[in-house]
């Protein structure tokens, strides 16, 4: 029908919404109005682009309708080919779906586009003669966008396999996924959807993308997103059902995710000159056309069939999707051969030349495999203990597997698949599979930390980073892009003269870091403090940066965060902004008390506690600015004992911004010594020492506010007794 989404439009589909429509477990086709709404509220001028550039569309369409009916358009049509990828993300699990999938929902897309499926004969009568072969080609891309040879189903390892509506409209979801979607129409392949955000339906989503225009041609968003769940069969027809919203189709009850709209109300406008009024049909065929769920009760007398809703077309929400009409195929057809989001260059003799569709794709295979600790992903292992590397390849049917792996690391099978490593000696041992076939190799290298479970922190530790190019003893860094990484540096210190950095200036977007310490032995230890130092800045404040201290209770198999700083509180505290390369001065190091974070719990009462920082370059904006660490500290100055509880010694308030209050009793009269010290043992105020009688006592301390923001201990002296508190200035 013709009509297009009015504010009523709108506000139906709102009430709908808000009068409890119950979608329950229904199958929800797709998500894509929410995803593109969502957008046009959180981005000022959105709506209005999309909707000039949906009017450009429309009016090309009518024009294209006008020359059909007037009979000049009538010669053959012009086979339009698309070419196809599909990026299908997985963590190792079973949502790393096999190509025979892809390619069965591909044959779908094709039979459905083409008019060839099997069950063409069943469509309501009128509309079977409304449904034409659309001239419309999907064939999988056999290069790639640097002109590599691609089978046109990347299996990418990805830690975000659940998709959400925010993910539809952020560009990081799709960076590093995505090609030019001006020369390739990209299918993501992820494990669910998961419905967030206020514009939506719930129940199961299938899918969502985008309409052209939403985005400038040649923006990544401009893809696909699919459920891994329903390409097989007939439930692909739901990846035709999104392909028609990439190729300009609304929905026939209109431009919203909410069907049950009112018959022949504005709500029901997508556009198109013979799909009829309906209200749209969730989860639900109605058996025939004597079903009153399957007229519409506005009968249009000029077009006898807008009596009867097309329940049965593949942009309706029905679950028996079966057609195209012949002017929704028109509409696709205009969209696909206008230069809006880039559409036209898809079809273009050129660009079916750069992405080689009429190749074989006989490819080298890219290997790829990950590490298993039972069932999870694990980069490290106890020394003696073993891991099982999977293999992810893809590209190509693989002929050769060869494994190799240093440090003394035992291969079970080496020219298998899948293998168990077992490494009996600590330190990075290096993996490497290479894959083959008659086209070639193929090499990946993963690296393995194999840890010492036995602690060598067992008393008081203090590391300050002081010999020049070198790792500490017992220290790792892990570096798994063997680009820049953690070293040793004098560019400046928290205490001597050296510190570990990351140069920010050379470090990509997105890499991660890592430095390991040694195993400590904490529940051994009366010194339950932990602290270390870091120093930082933001070149922009877009970028996020983070610098996390993880711990491990198994030599690094499950690591959890103990403390997370992120990139605007880490600067704040630190160097700030700044656009050159950070140098800190003294007073912009950060002091971190690791024991106020509530995992350090987890830790309290274990010999053997791995610890890593994790220092991760926003994902978005490489050639960032330094990190800096130093003086990782497992120590307290004089000790924490019981007897602070003897003593009933108090410091308040603490944490404090000004004076304290260091309160204390004694049996009898004593000679009282107090001092203060910071993180590294320097005297931070002036030492005091007092005679003072039995009963209870107290002392102010930095009563004009002196101490600056960190972390101190009060130390007391009680006729040569000597006991400490932790103080917080903030
Ligand atoms: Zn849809």
């Amino acid at each position: 029908m013709k009509k297009q989404l009015s504010k009523i439009a709108l506000g139906v589909a709102l009430l709908t919404a808000v009068t409890g429509f119950s979608q329950g477990d229904k199958i929800q086709p797709c998500n894509t109005y929410a995803a593109m709404e969502y957008y046009w509220k959180t981005t000022p001028g959105a709506k209005e682009k999309f909707d000039a550039a949906q009017a450009d569309l429309q009016e090309k369409y009518l024009q294209a309708e006008k020359a059909k009916a007037s009979g000049t358009n009538k010669t053959a049509a012009v086979q339009y080919t698309v070419p196809v990828v599909f990026h299908v993300l997985h963590k190792g699990g079973p949502e790393n779906i096999t190509d025979a999938q892809c390619i069965s929902a591909l044959n779908q897309m094709n039979s459905d586009y083409g008019r060839m499926n099997a069950d063409t004969n069943t469509i309501f009568a009128p509309f079977k003669s409304l449904y034409i072969n659309s001239d419309i080609k999907f064939m999988l891309a056999h290069k790639d966008p640097s002109g590599n040879c691609t089978s046109g189903i990347e299996h990418i390892y990805n830690l975000k396999t659940d998709w959400d509506q925010t993910g539809a409209n952020s560009a990081s979801y799709y960076s590093g996924i995505c090609w030019d979607p001006t020369k390739y129409l990209n299918i993501i392949i992820v494990k669910q959807i998961i419905p967030t955000g206020t514009v939506t339906g719930g129940g199961t989503i299938v899918g969502y993308t985008h309409l052209p225009g939403q985005y400038a041609a040649g923006d990544l968003r401009d893809a696909i997103v699919y459920n891994n769940g329903f390409l097989s069969g007939t439930n692909a027809r739901s990846l035709s059902h999104e392909a028609g919203h990439w190729f300009s189709l609304a929905h026939t009850f209109g431009n919203t995710n909410n069907p049950g709209v009112v018959c022949g109300s504005s709500a029901g406008g997508d556009g198109v000159s013979d799909t009829p009024d309906t209200k749209g049909n969730f989860s639900t065929c109605p058996a025939s056309s004597t079903n009153t769920n399957y007229i519409c009760t506005s009968p249009n007398p000029g077009n006898p069939n807008n009596y009867y809703q097309n329940v049965e077309n593949i942009m309706d929400y029905s679950s028996c999707p079966k057609n195209f009409t012949s002017g929704q195929t028109t509409k696709m057809r205009t969209a696909l051969a206008s230069p809006t989001a880039g559409r036209s260059n898809i079809i273009s003799a050129g660009n079916h030349i750069a992405t080689d569709v009429d190749g074989l794709g006989n490819c080298t295979p890219i290997a790829n495999f990950l590490p298993f600790l039972n069932s999870n992903i694990s980069y490290s292992v106890c020394s003696g203990g073993s891991l099982v590397m999977k293999d992810f390849s893809y590209n190509a049917v693989i002929t050769g597997y060869a494994w190799a792996a240093d440090n003394g690391a035992v291969i079970a099978a080496s020219t298998a698949s899948t293998t168990s490593i077992s490494f009996p000696n600590q330190g990075i041992t290096t993996i490497t599979l290479t894959v083959s076939n008659a086209q070639g190799s193929n090499v990946k290298v993963i690296q393995v930390m194999v840890l010492n479970g036995t602690a060598v922190i067992t008393g008081n530790y203090m590391e300050s980073f002081e010999t020049p190019n070198v790792t500490p003893p017992n220290w790792s860094v892990g570096n798994p892009d063997a680009a820049v990484t953690w070293a040793q540096n004098t560019l400046s210190a928290r205490n001597g003269v050296g510190s570990f950095y990351i140069d920010g200036s050379t470090d990509q977007f997105g890499q991660v870091d890592y430095l390991y310490m040694p195993v400590m032995d904490v529940v051994n230890n009366p010194n339950n403090i932990f602290t270390f130092s870091y120093a930082y800045a933001r070149k922009t404040s877009a970028y996020m940066d983070k610098l996390v201290l993880q711990g491990s209770l198994d030599c690094g198999a499950n690591w959890k965060d103990v403390v997370n700083l992120n990139a605007a509180s880490m600067a704040a505290n630190s160097g700030g902004v700044d656009p050159n390369p950070f140098i800190p001065g003294a007073s912009q190091w950060v002091d971190v008390d690791v024991t106020q974070y509530p995992y350090w719990s987890d830790y309290m009462n274990t010999p053997s506690a791995s610890f890593r920082f994790v220092f991760t370059e926003d994902p978005l904006n490489g050639n960032g600015n330094n990190i800096f660490l130093d003086a990782v500290n497992f120590t307290s100055p004089n000790g924490l004992n019981e007897l602070t509880k003897i003593y009933k010694l108090n410091i308040f308030p603490n944490p404090s911004n000004g004076e304290v209050t260091i309160k204390f009793n004694l049996n009898d009269a004593a000679t009282v010594g107090v001092n203060v010290v910071d993180v590294l043992g320097r005297d931070v105020l002036p030492a005091t020492s007092a005679n003072y009688g039995g009963g209870d006592q107290s002392i102010a301390i930095n009563k004009n506010s002196t101490l600056s923001k960190g972390i101190y201990f009060v130390n007391l002296n009680i006729n040569g007794t000597k006991l400490s508190k932790k103080l917080v200035i903030n």
